[in-house]
């Protein structure tokens, strides 16, 4: 027999650690829809929504998502050992095990994600700005970052996979 999590429950419970940290599904929408308003005039909200929550019903997804926002709760709450600690604290530049973990994500539409993570994680617009601020405020969100921007490069591909013109 196995322990196996059911699907829905998964992807219930990494939503709902999503929401916890403070970013709605909607505001990862509006990055799809930022990201694809250019190549789709008519794309609307409800289909970026639509086009994330797909994203965040794939296992490998909902376990980057956990894995890096426990990392994120665990160093708001002191209890990762330095220096390991203060690196994820500061959310130093050459860490990259936050990138690498969501590359992850980026990839489960194929490689084309990689150019609208890259854009968003250099721009920093709408949600992505708003966490990287309250980095400063001692909260930690040094994995959620980089995770929010993965989910919407994917939630990008997988709408350009659909709608190929
Ligand atoms: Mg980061």
């Amino acid at each position: 027999m196995s322990n196996r999590l059911e699907d829905d429950e998964m992807m219930r419970i990494a939503e709902q650690w999503i929401t916890s940290r403070g970013v709605t599904i909607r505001e990862i929408g509006e990055l799809v829809m930022m990201l694809q308003r250019d190549y789709y005039p008519d794309i609307t909200l409800e289909e970026c929504e639509f086009s994330v929550r797909k994203v965040l019903s794939k296992r490998e997804v909902q376990n980057a998502v956990l894995l890096g926002i426990n990392i994120d709760r665990l160093a708001e709450r002191g209890l990762l050992d330095e220096p390991l600690a203060e690196i994820v604290r500061k959310d130093e530049g050459l860490f990259g095990c936050d990138e690498i973990l969501s590359l992850g994500i980026v990839n489960v539409y194929g490689s084309i994600g990689l150019t609208n993570f890259g854009y968003l994680d250099k721009t920093k617009p709408g949600v992505v700005g708003r966490l990287n601020k309250k980095n400063a405020e001692n909260r930690i969100h040094t994995f959620l970052d980089d995770i929010i921007c993965a989910i919407a490069a994917a939630a990008s591909s997988r709408l350009a996979h659909d709608r190929p013109d």
